[in-house]
């Protein structure tokens, strides 16, 4: 088992910085998503926590011993580490429970023990029956089983995971993300997930750790970055986030705030800091926006597309006050509602996005 600890870490490639500051501790046998645009570093850190790369600033610590900082470097075949690429990594002259017990002959375990080893992590990925079988004769999805089994087979106490669904079409990687679930599990692994997707990262990981620019701006339980985002970024990010401008904002001290958003006065949430201002943005979703009720005072928004969703419609309707502000909502499908009918939306649970720091 192994917590790990970074701190203050940042890395440039020439003119290009790609990582800046990055801190945070992952908890032993926590499975952590990192998430983020293509570009935003997410690779690069996990580069920098495997060894591949030497930071330019800071320093990463498993259990408590320094493995990466500028004076120190510890290679990454010395990190018991297990790494899941989306490529597989598999050797293809090799069958898959060569494939499993290859590492744990190279650090020099018995036959005997290799054998007991290999067959128990290939039971626990359902691939004991393609054991004799070479990596080429496998579907992607039974390729990424071979390894993950690895992992299992050598109990690494960290697994690093690179975009490791990102090969695999969308039926197989539903399959797959139980997969991990059951893995993480049977492993007790302190895994680091890297995905720019983020129902993978919100499905799987205790917390996920959202990348912008090279930067972490939130490190939080899904439900937290959904309800409570950290920055505009993370607020338009995750779910289906939307952003609204607000004025007069006035917190009332026990979590909640009023504002006019748009000119009509809403309930927020906000953080516990919040004050009075006279601007923010708010965060919401489309679970928080409904057509007004009979006496309710709503915003005045026009339907412009409907999409069909299964049981229902997406609405999204343009304010008539801020023409650059789209609403997404739900509608059932009954709803009697036509692209270009004018409608009044009621907003509800909206979260004032912190003011910058
Ligand atoms: P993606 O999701 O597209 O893989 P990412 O978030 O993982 O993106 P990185 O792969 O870490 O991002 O890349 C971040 C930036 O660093 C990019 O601008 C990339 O071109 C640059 N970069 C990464 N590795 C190197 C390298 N070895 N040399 C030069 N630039 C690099």
């Amino acid at each position: 088992m192994a917590d790990i600890a970074i701190s203050g870490l940042g890395k440039a490639f020439g003119a290009n910085r790609v990582l800046t500051d990055v801190s945070m501790h992952i908890r032993s046998g926590e499975f952590i998503a990192v998430l983020g645009p293509s570009g935003c570093g997410k690779t690069t850190l996990l580069r920098l926590i495997a060894g591949f790369e030497r930071p330019d600033t800071g320093h990463v610590a498993f259990a408590g011993q320094t493995v990466s900082s500028t004076a120190h470097h510890t290679p990454p075949e010395k990190r018991d580490l297990g790494i899941v690429f989306q490529n597989y990594a598999l050797w293809p002259h090799m069958t898959v429970a060569e494939n499993v017990g290859y590492s744990l002959k190279v650090v020099g375990l018995s036959t005997d023990e290799r054998k007991r080893r290999v067959s128990e992590a290939l039971k626990t990925v359902a691939l004991t029956d393609f054991a004799d079988r070479r990596p080429s004769d496998l579907s992607g999805g039974q390729r990424q089983r071979v390894a993950l089994s690895r992992c299992l087979a050598a109990r690494n106490a960290i697994v690093l995971l690179d975009e490791p669904l990102a090969n695999l079409d969308v039926h197989l990687r539903a399959a797959m993300e139980d997969e991990f679930t059951r893995f993480h599990q049977a492993s007790g692994s302190t895994m680091v997930y890297i995905t720019h997707d983020q129902s993978e990262a919100m499905t799987l990981a205790d917390r996920v750790a959202v990348m912008d620019a090279g930067r972490l701006v939130q490190f939080a339980a899904p439900a937290t970055l959904y309800r409570e985002p950290a920055t505009e970024m993370v607020a338009a990010f995750i779910g289906e986030g939307i952003v609204v401008p607000a004025e007069d904002i006035v917190a009332n001290g026990d979590g909640s705030a009023r504002a006019a958003v748009l000119g009509v006065p809403v309930s927020l949430r906000c953080a516990s800091g919040e004050g009075a201002r006279k601007r923010a943005r708010i965060g919401l979703h489309p679970q928080d926006i409904r057509i007004a009720g009979a006496g309710e005072t709503g915003m005045p928004a026009r339907i412009k597309r409907l999409s069909y969703r299964g049981g229902g419609f997406r609405a999204e309707a343009v304010c008539e006050a801020a023409p650059q502000t789209i609403l997404a909502f739900d509608l059932p499908e009954q709803a009697p509602i036509a692209p270009g009918a004018l409608v009044s939306l009621a907003i509800g649970d909206g979260w004032v996005i912190p003011a910058a720091a």
